[in-house]
């Protein structure tokens, strides 16, 4: 009868858009103590976009988003699905949409071949975007760069794209006044990307993204009888929202390689599920004791889940529970 129940779990699991992976789950799921959510594209729609970009004076606000476009074609994140649709007006081919632009502040551009001379037009920056050397790019966990050769020059700049933290990892100070930028951006619930290139942050793009309508209803369905935790790379706004009757702990500012290591911390006090987009979030995923994968489109990974929902909706993970559990009845 064991393996006609799992073979059942599984069935009815797929019937509610839940695919599941791993057979460990109908044992393990039900022992679940705590879980925890990733913030972006599982509390959130993840269908993030621009909301305004800010530049040190003496920089283009059309060049920091085309250069900052260039890098981020080449990564996943839906922060860099917001950034090439902003640069590129979207697949669609139209205008880029109204953005606010701010110039601020002294002009901080240093003398070791910082600036660069623009990228040839706008009109140029299209599906395809000109001038990032795909072997250059490298993709970190907060961020992303790649080097942009200017065509008549032969100049080689590397670009970075991320959180402040990620470009003054890489040696780039953030003026002053780009602070006050970041901030405000935190204050409000966003999420500002900071671009930078020869030793200096030259811009930031405010990025905006919208809770799902339903995150906590779910997440109070979920909580029933477990402890909720929500992770986040984000600090701020971003991360307060969510930090509200229904959810008991909210650790913000996590980056995602340290996001494995509050899952291990997590599991001393009992049985832990993780529930992310599986990429970025893939290790802590894996070091759960139960992943699971919700979210949509490219940037769902599916590897290190023991189940992956396809539905892309957050009210699926309660039902993984209880299907689980009901199946777990049945093996017994
Ligand atoms: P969350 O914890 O909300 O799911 P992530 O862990 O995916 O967010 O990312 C955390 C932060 O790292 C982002 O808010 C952003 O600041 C930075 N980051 C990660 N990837 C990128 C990227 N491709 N471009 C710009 N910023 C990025
Ligand atoms: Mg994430």
């Amino acid at each position: 009868a064991t393996p006609l129940a799992i073979a059942s779990g599984v069935q009815t699991a797929a019937k509610h858009g839940i695919v599941v992976a791993a057979e460990t789950i109908f044992e393990d799921a039900p022992d679940v103590d705590i879980v925890a959510l990733d913030k972006t594209g599982t509390l959130t729609e993840g269908s993030m976009s621009v909301d305004s970009i800010t530049v040190v004076n003496g920089e283009d606000s059309d060049v920091v988003l085309e250069r900052a476009a260039a890098v981020e074609r080449l990564s996943e994140h839906p922060i860099a699905g917001a950034i090439v649709e902003a640069a590129t007006g979207g697949s669609d081919g139209n205008e880029s949409p109204d953005l606010e632009r701010d110039t601020i502040g002294e002009t901080r551009v240093r003398s070791d071949g910082g600036s660069l001379p623009p990228v040839e037009s706008t009109a140029d920056v299209g599906a395809e975007i000109p001038g990032v050397a795909a072997d250059d790019f490298e993709r970190a966990t907060r961020g992303v760069s790649g080097v942009l050769t200017d065509e008549d020059s032969d100049l080689e700049t590397r670009v970075f794209v991320g959180h402040p933290a990620y470009l003054e990892a890489n040696g780039l100070s953030v003026p002053t006044d780009l602070e006050e930028t970041i901030e405000r951006a935190r204050h409000t619930g966003d999420v500002p990307v900071a671009v930078g290139w020869g030793g200096d942050a030259r811009g930031v793009i405010v990025v905006g993204d919208t809770p799902r309508a339903d995150w906590l209803e779910a997440v109070e369905t979920l909580g029933e009888g477990r402890e909720i935790v929500v992770i986040t790379g984000d600090e701020g706004g971003a991360a307060e929202r969510f930090d509200v009757d229904g959810v008991d702990r909210v650790f913000a500012g996590v980056p995602p390689e340290a996001k494995a290591e509050t899952v291990r911390r997590l599991r001393t006090q009992g049985t832990v599920a993780m529930v992310g987009d599986g990429s970025n979030d893939a290790p802590a995923l894996a070091a759960a004791d139960v992943g699971i994968a919700l979210g949509s489109g490219t940037q769902l990974a599916t590897d290190a889940a023991d189940a992956v929902i396809v539905a892309d909706d957050l009210e699926r993970v309660a039902d993984t529970f209880s299907i689980a559990g009901g199946t777990h009845r049945r093996i017994r």
